[in-house]
């Protein structure tokens, strides 16, 4: 199976993405699946058994590099061909009984493993691959024959046998029903009740530990790590903390859906979510951090994604939600300043965006590149804060819950899960949730004027027109320190007369960074990342030949496009660039255009320094100096996952130091009263 593949993958994945049938009370098809697996061999048996609700017609797919042994309907020989269209098999089934059974038998070599892939290549993969280090069968590679109706994939609850070669395990989401090992071989089965979305596969040569837990509602958990062995050390620490994190999630949430959860590790760069299992790569595993950070928020995807479905055709809430109650719960908890630095962070990626690439959250569906994640994740999750500031902290929870208890194993769009706060809340949110989901781009704030009045501080604030309608921070500054308010602002203009409790000296706007809005040029200091957003990004390599190579190479993966070149001599001015080479071809590059050399933070450290500034137009240039092209060569895998910063000290291959230029929240002072 090999090119035909990529179209079908394609094809597939766009089917998954955009076109889930909505779920039915009853679930529509069951499917019986036996699948036997030989990695080394890459060789796929598989019989499944189908059984369809509904009367009406509806396309049985399957990848169409399978050989099809048999396949029948209700007892019978099919009788209709399969069509070949975008590397699919598909059979097209008119409408017929209320209740149909369907039978294939299928086999067939799948892909060798993918090796050298980046984590952005994993994303969105479809290949069926198989190999003795990790085997990998996601549903939307069609690996088993999946029922679309009317276009719409249709969710469907499952049992499936799966059969390996001794030496290998292998899952799918769901209960472990038994595992047996006889002959050479081991199966096991599972079972998935609950109507899903497709049936991922997983194999590889794991050692397989276990603990068990109890849910809120008293059912027994069985916690379990699929490692490869390298790993084993690790196992208990990271079966310790799904429990806490079990527990964290039951408490806030609800009840947790499933009976078991899986960490389960993958020989390529993965990261996915499923329900019941998360799908790690190795060495994802073994960074320090990924179990106080990236393991919660894989855990609660069972609540939010795979317990509670997103309807992508009115966009994906569920990254925004996760990230809400897991990466910035997790910030919160730790300090103030840190959940501060989370939320700076977000605005200054959105702010990043340039004016018009942007688009309303309600487009956003999965995590395909820099401005989707953007947008998506940090948008929605801003979303969030606001919400829970409205209606209070307690009231934001209850909504929380509803929305779990309402909508399990249902497509939920943005309407089902406002009506869920709505009725917690008892208040229309109709207008709050419409201008963040369907506006694109952000608000910009202008604090005009701030005058001292025998009743308080009276402040001008102004935004662009339509105006949103805001819950503005505004914070007064005195001698005798500082108050905070916060006023509603829904006009294109408006002043307030904000009551001081004491003799007031400064107005701040949001100095906590608390509103969506797009941050001045002051308040959003350069960062990497903001040349990877623009696609007007240029690049320009300095130094000997030498350079030219690995320059190339670090900034295809630093941005999102192939960049143009700027000649040297050019003198910049509006565009954003990004400056590759040699540390002293690049100081004599900045003094030939009266830039700044490189600042104190970076200068004469290390074997690789970058940093960002702005030109007087206000687009970033981000250097990266090199003092050898083999230190450059070395740079370019760790880098990449600085791009949230605006300066980073590397020294062989390793990042030593770095940090964001300094924000200011925009501030003006208080002018008396004329009397
Ligand atoms: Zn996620």
């Amino acid at each position: 199976m090999s090119s035909p593949l990529r179209f079908a993958l394609v094809l597939v994945a766009c089917l998954l993405v955009a076109r889930f049938a909505h779920a039915a009370p009853a679930v529509p098809v069951s499917q019986d699946i036996a699948v036997e697996l030989d990695p080394a061999a890459r060789s796929l048996h598989g019989e499944a058994e189908i059984t369809v609700r509904g009367s009406g017609g509806f396309d049985l797919l399957l990848e169409d590099g399978f050989t099809v042994e048999t396949a029948t309907l209700d007892g019978r020989p099919l009788t209709v061909r399969p069509r070949r269209e975008g590397g699919l098999l598909r059979w097209p089934i008119p409408s017929g009984d209320e209740i149909r059974s369907l039978r294939l038998v299928w086999h067939g070599t799948l892909e060798p493993l993918a090796r050298g892939m980046e984590h952005r290549d994993t994303l969105g993969q479809r290949r069926l691959t198989a190999d003795p280090e990790g085997s990998f069968l996601p549903a939307g590679g069609a690996w088993y024959p999946l029922v679309v109706r009317a276009g719409e994939l249709l969710l469907h609850d499952y049992r499936v046998t799966l059969t390996l070669p001794a030496g290998q395990r292998g899952l799918v989401a769901g209960t472990r029903v038994a595992e047996t090992e006889a002959g050479g071989r081991i199966t096991a089965r599972f079972e998935f009740p609950h109507p899903s979305e497709g049936v991922d596969l997983i194999a590889g040569p794991y050692r397989v530990d276990e603990i068990t837990a109890r849910s809120a509602d008293g059912r027994e958990l069985a916690l379990r790590t699929y490692f490869h062995p390298e790993l084993a050390p690790l196992a208990a620490d990271y079966l310790a903390s799904v429990r806490d994190y079990l527990a964290l999630y039951e408490d806030w949430i609800g009840s947790y859906p499933f009976s078991s959860f899986s960490v389960v590790s993958s020989p390529t760069p993965t990261g996915f979510g499923m329900p019941s299992l998360t799908y790690l790569g190795v060495e994802v595993l073994k960074l320090p951090f990924i179990r106080t950070t990236s393991l919660g928020h894989e855990v609660l995807h069972n609540w939010w994604g795979n317990g509670v479905y997103p309807d992508y055709g009115s966009g994906n809430w569920s990254e925004g939600l996760t990230t809400f109650m897991a990466d910035y719960a997790y910030a919160e908890r730790e300090s103030a300043d840190k959940a501060r630095a989370m939320r700076l962070g977000w605005l200054r990626d959105l702010s990043g965006i340039p004016p018009g690439a942007d688009r309303p959250l309600t487009a956003f569906t999965s995590r395909s590149h820099g401005i989707s994640q953007a947008v998506g994740y940090s948008k929605t999750a801003m979303l969030f804060l606001m919400l829970r500031e409205r209606l209070g902290t307690e009231t934001f929870d209850r909504g929380v819950r509803r929305l779990w208890r309402d909508r399990q194993f249902r497509l939920t769009g943005w309407d089902e899960l406002r009506a869920a706060f709505e009725a917690e809340a008892k208040e229309d949110l109709g207008s709050f949730f419409t201008q963040w989901l369907t506006r694109a781009g952000l608000p910009e704030l202008t604090l005009e004027a701030a005058r001292a009045t025998p009743e308080g501080v009276a402040v001008t604030l102004a935004q662009g027109s339509p105006a949103y309608e805001l819950d503005v921070p505004l914070q007064l500054g005195g001698p005798g320190g500082t108050t905070n308010r916060r006023v509603r602002l829904d006009q294109p203009r408006q002043t307030f007369v904000l009551p001081a409790d004491g003799p007031a000296h400064t107005v701040t706007l949001d100095p906590d960074s608390r509103l969506l809005r797009r941050l001045g040029r002051d308040e959003a200091p350069p960062i990497l990342r903001e040349l990877q957003l623009d696609r007007a990004s240029a690049l320009l390599v300095v130094g000997e030949a030498g350079y030219t190579e690995p320059a190339e190479k670090l900034a295809a993966r630093l941005l999102d496009h192939v960049p143009a070149a700027q000649p040297a001599d050019t003198m910049p001015s509006d565009t954003p660039l990004l400056v590759i080479g040699a540390q002293a071809e690049i100081a004599g590059w900045l003094a030939r255009h009266g830039l700044p050399p490189a600042p104190p933070e970076v200068a004469g450290r290390g074997d690789v320094r970058m940093w960002t500034l702005r030109l007087a137009s206000g687009a970033p240039v981000a250097l990266v100096a090199a003092d050898s092209p083999a230190a450059l060569a070395a740079a370019i895998r760790p880098l990449p996952h600085y791009r949230q910063q605006s300066w980073l000290v590397l020294e062989a291959g390793k990042a030593r130091d770095r940090g964001v230029w300094p924000a200011k929240a925009p501030s003006i002072p208080v002018a008396r009263s004329p009397g």
